[in-house]
């Protein structure tokens, strides 16, 4: 569900439409709905009414102040993987006790970051992280509320790249292992053992490795219980996924059912930490064709056509870093007859396109186009590369716009760079 819609031949976000922004904030251009944003947490918050249960947005799908502002003002946590994402969260109005706080690489300032604000609990993975842990907050004289991020060895069926639950990735701790580092932290005067946790892959599109992962989660879960831990937590995380295309993806409904029962008869909170489901239909990218190419067809009869698009692989890296799919929709009235096309970018590098071998409107010069289902994993993970300066956001609701972030500029760019002093020229700075 999304409030995306042609109406009389234009594209709107909510009520306004979306060649309004571009010819007021220039090209390429996010663009959210914060209706949207809010009927994304709102179901998926519904949907785990039943029981105890914290919604800690994910919010590396897409980190824009006013978009996780949009999920806490409705009463989510965060999910976070960085001291940068602290700050963000912090800054956006997340209350410290739900925030969460994942990945692999923890350092030991963002430990202790975390720590002072007094987060609701660190998902550690591995036996060193707890380590570190228990020494920052020792130093501290604080207690470090853990969960063990589990490694349940289960194929999530997604994309390699976004597959963590596998034995082979560097996520998570196999199960025996957890139990041996659970008994270790236990024991330890500045660790606070309060949960489990689990994020098997992301863009998962079927319900049964949930609910494989979740039974093997339950089973721990038990054993810790029966050790004398008080486990309070089971968090889930996040890997719900969306349509791009043809994807038929679990309602949220289907998804909390099936989880509600795995967890049932347990005395805990579920902590859920959905990232694309919350953020990625919401959202469009918002480019011009600059210029058309036409070349004899490489498949042998007609023509192949590529429209050069002012977005690149900088400000929309899915399709070339997953070969992933982006419906491409005119913004203004569609031009006559189809094509065979790429949409490609000014970059650099032939891996650079949005859509590839599509058969599309005869697009011309001056048209604007949006790339469908931008709104995770687009802007968050835009670069400079090509010293192109980072797409402007906007958030619409109802009738009205903001910008919520603006186009960097080409200052920007060099923000902290120097010459260095053994290579200035005499009398120059
Ligand atoms: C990325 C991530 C999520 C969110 O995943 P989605 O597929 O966007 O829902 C949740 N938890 C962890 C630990 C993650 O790394």
């Amino acid at each position: 569900m999304h409030h995306f819609k042609q109406k009389k031949s234009e594209l709107y976000c909510e009520g306004v439409p979306l060649s309004r922004i571009a010819k007021a904030v220039g090209t390429p251009v996010y663009v959210y709905s914060h209706a949207t944003l809010s009927h994304h947490y709102r179901i998926f918050d519904e949907a785990f009414a039943a029981v105890p249960h914290i919604i800690c947005y994910s919010m590396k799908a897409n980190s824009n102040g006013s978009v996780i502002r949009s999920f806490t003002n409705l009463g989510s946590g965060v999910d976070i993987v960085s001291g940068g994402e602290l700050m963000r969260a912090l800054a956006a109005g997340a209350p410290p006790k739900k925030i969460v706080y994942s990945g692999v690489g923890k350092q030991p300032w963002e430990i202790e970051e975390a720590l002072k604000r007094d987060i609701l609990m660190f998902n550690v993975e591995s036996r060193e992280e707890l380590e570190a842990i228990d020494a920052v907050a020792a130093k501290m004289k604080k207690r470090a509320p853990i969960s063990i991020r589990i490694n349940p060895d289960v194929d999530p069926k997604t994309h390699p790249y976004v597959s963590t639950g596998l034995k082979k990735n560097k996520f998570g701790i196999r199960i025996e292992q957890a139990i041996k580092d659970y008994e270790w932290a236990a024991k330890r005067k500045h660790i606070e053992v309060v949960g489990v946790d689990c994020h098997i892959g992301s863009q998962l599109t079927e319900v049964s490795p949930f609910i494989d992962a979740a039974a093997r989660v339950r089973l721990l879960v038990e054993k810790l219980i029966k050790k004398g831990m008080d486990i309070r937590y089971v968090d889930v995380g996040g890997g719900l996924g969306i349509t791009y295309n043809d994807e038929l993806p679990p309602e949220p409904k289907v998804y909390a059912d099936a989880i509600i029962k795995s967890f049932s008869g347990l005395d805990i909170t579920l902590i859920l930490e959905p990232g694309r489901v919350m953020v990625g239909n919401a959202g469009v990218l918002v480019t011009q064709v600059r210029y058309t190419k036409e070349i004899p067809s490489p498949h042998g009869k007609g023509s192949k056509h590529f429209f050069i698009v002012d977005a690149g692989m900088n400000d929309l890296a899915r399709p070339s870093l997953y070969g992933s799919y982006h419906a491409i929709v005119p913004v203004g009235k569609a031009p006559r007859g189809k094509v065979e096309a790429d949409v490609v970018g000014p970059i650099c590098e032939s891996g650079d396109f949005l859509a590839k071998d599509r058969t599309l409107p005869a697009f011309k010069s001056g048209d604007c186009i949006a790339a469908m289902s931008a709104g995770a994993y687009g802007f968050s993970m835009s670069s400079n590369y090509n010293s192109r300066p980072r797409s402007a956001e906007v958030m619409v609701s109802g009738a009205r716009y903001e910008i919520v972030r603006e186009r960097e500029t080409l200052k920007e760019l060099v923000r902290g760079e120097k010459t260095a002093t053994f290579l200035r020229k005499k009398g120059a700075k």
